[in-house]
């Protein structure tokens, strides 16, 4: 069973490439921005809770998303192992999934970008996509909590041997070779 954390910052990538491994792989993809998206879409408890946290480009408490992955990682399309997307994304949630899996074996796999190259990809899907917590100031509000409250989690996993560091510069097809290699 495989268990993949992709990490890096907003823009680099890691949610295309998690959608190609999976398919390829037979992995669930666990997206947690697209789960809480998909809430507040529905307008349910949780979706109330998270909205205006999402656009404005914070975070969402940690003991929700931790109970939203615990649930998730249980169901049965998981059993061959999954891609965690976008969790976890600070130190006490990284800690929370350590206390879930135990002993068992996970790879996680950074994915290292220049700010000039995450720019320029947040700009394309500003156009593409649409999406309420993309706009410029959002954005900038999303790379500033990355660099304060998820980076650091690299050197956690640093230092527990877990981390694999792949390159995201250049075309789709060129960062899914070196992901492949990377977790062969
Ligand atoms: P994403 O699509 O992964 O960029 O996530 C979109 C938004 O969902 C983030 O800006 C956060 O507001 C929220 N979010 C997603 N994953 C997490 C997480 N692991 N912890 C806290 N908030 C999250």
């Amino acid at each position: 069973m495989q268990r993949l954390i992709f990490l890096g910052a907003p823009g680099a990538g890691k949610g295309t490439q998690a959608k190609l491994l999976c398919e390829e792989l037979e992995l669930a993809h666990i997206s947690t921005g697209e789960m809480l998206r998909a809430a507040v879409a529905e307008g349910t408890e949780l979706g109330k809770k998270v909205g205006s946290i999402m656009e404005s480009g914070q975070l969402v408490p940690d003991d929700l998303i931790v109970a939203l992955i615990a649930e998730r990682i249980k169901k049965p399309d998981c059993e061959k192992g999954y891609i965690l997307d976008g969790f976890p994304r600070t130190v006490p949630q990284a800690e929370a999934l350590g206390a879930m899996l135990g002993s068992a074996e996970v790879t996680v796999v950074l994915f290292e970008v220049t700010m000039e190259d995450v720019e320029a990809r947040l700009a394309n899907r500003r156009s593409a996509e649409n999406r309420a917590d993309d706009s410029d100031d959002v954005q900038r509000e999303r790379l500033r909590v990355y660099q304060k409250q998820t980076a650091p989690l690299i050197s956690f996993y640093e230092e527990r041997g877990l981390l694999t560091t792949i390159s995201g510069a250049g075309s789709i097809e060129e960062v899914y070779g070196r992901l492949k290699q990377a977790v062969a």
